[in-house]
C-alpha cells in the first residue's frame, strides 16, 4: 500500500503528461487540426521538437520559454496547463485514498470503494475536459464537439458504470434515470436563456458550444452541481464584465468567453459542490 505522499505523487506525474496531451488539444483542436498528426512541432519554424524539449514543465524551465531552433517565445500556458492537469489528477487520487479509508464491512465495503475509485476517474476526465474547454474558449471563443460532446458520453459511461458497482447498495436506476433527466434540463435550461437573449438583445449570446458543455458536467455531477455550476458561472462572468466596464476596457456590446466561466465554475462545482449542495438543502428542511 503506497503511502499518501506516494499517492498523490502517482496522479502528479501522469497529470503532467495528460497536461502536455491537453496543450496539442488546445492547439489544435479549435483550427479543426488532427490531434495525432503531425507529430509536435514548433508554431514559428516548423521543426520538429526534440523528445527532450518536450519534457512537461522542465523543458519550458530549461529553454527559458524560447524554441531551441528560432527562439521564438513558447507561451505560458504550456507549463500552466500541465501543472494544473498534475494539481487536479492528484486531487483524485488523494480522493480515492480517502475512500480507502472508509472500507469495511468487507462486501458493501468492496463495492463502495470501486464506486468511490470510479467516482474519482470520472472527476479526473472531468477536469481534463473542462480545463481544456476553459482555455480554448478565452482564447478562440470556440468549445469543441471533440471535448463536449464525448464528454456528454464519458460523463454518463462513467455513471453507468458506478450504478453497477453500487447495485449491492441500490438500484442501479436510482443513479441511472435522474442523471439523464439532468443531462436533458441542462441543455433546455440553456437552450431557453440562448433564446431570451436572443429575443431581448436580438443577437447570439452563447454558441451551442455552452449548451453542450453545461449536458456534459450534468452527465458527470449530476442536476444540483450543474445548477451550482450555471450559478457560479454566470456570477463570475458578470463580476468580469462590470470590471472590464468600470475600467472601461469594453462597452455593452462586448463579448465575453462565457464558456471559460461556466468551465472555471464546474471546476469549482466538482471540487465544492457536494457540501455546498448538502448546506443548502439542510437549509431547505
Ligand atoms: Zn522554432
Amino acid at each position: 500500500m503506497p503511502s499518501p505522499h506516494q499517492f498523490v505523487l502517482l496522479g502528479f506525474l501522469p497529470g503532467l503528461l495528460f497536461g502536455s496531451f491537453l496543450n496539442v488539444c488546445i492547439s489544435r483542436l479549435p483550427a479543426h487540426q488532427s490531434i495525432a498528426k503531425p507529430r509536435s512541432h514548433c508554431n514559428s519554424c516548423g521543426r520538429l521538437i526534440r523528445w527532450y524539449d518536450n519534457i512537461p514543465v522542465l523543458s519550458w524551465l530549461v529553454l527559458r520559454a524560447r524554441c531551441r531552433d528560432c527562439a521564438a517565445p513558447i507561451p505560458w500556458r504550456y507549463p500552466l496547463v500541465e501543472i494544473a492537469v498534475g494539481l487536479w489528477f492528484a486531487l483524485c487520487a488523494n480522493k480515492v485514498l480517502s475512500a480507502l479509508d472508509g472500507v469495511s464491512p468487507p462486501v458493501l465495503g468492496r463495492s463502495i470503494f470501486a464506486s468511490e475509485a470510479v467516482a474519482a476517474l470520472g472527476l479526473a476526465i472531468l477536469g481534463f475536459l473542462l480545463l481544456g474547454l476553459m482555455v480554448m474558449d478565452w482564447q478562440t471563443q470556440r468549445l469543441p464537439d471533440a471535448f463536449t460532446l464525448t464528454g456528454i458520453v464519458l460523463g454518463f459511461g462513467v455513471t453507468c458504470i458506478q450504478a453497477f458497482l453500487l447495485a449491492p447498495v441500490e438500484s442501479p436506476a436510482e443513479l441511472i434515470v435522474p442523471r439523464i433527466a439532468a443531462i436533458a434540463v441542462a441543455a433546455f435550461l440553456l437552450l431557453a436563456i440562448r433564446w431570451l437573449y436572443r429575443i431581448l438583445r436580438r443577437q447570439d449570446g452563447m454558441g451551442l458550444g455552452d449548451v453542450k458543455m453545461l449536458a456534459m458536467i450534468a452527465a458527470f455531477l449530476g442536476l444540483d452541481q450543474t445548477l451550482l455550476t450555471l450559478l457560479a458561472g454566470v456570477l463570475a462572468a458578470s463580476l468580469y464584465g462590470l470590471a472590464l466596464l468600470a475600467l472601461r476596457r469594453a462597452n455593452a456590446a462586448s463579448k465575453l468567453p462565457f464558456g471559460s466561466f461556466l468551465a472555471a465554475g464546474g471546476l469549482c462545482s466538482a471540487l465544492f459542490g457536494q457540501p455546498i449542495v448538502a448546506w443548502y438543502l439542510s437549509l431547505m428542511r
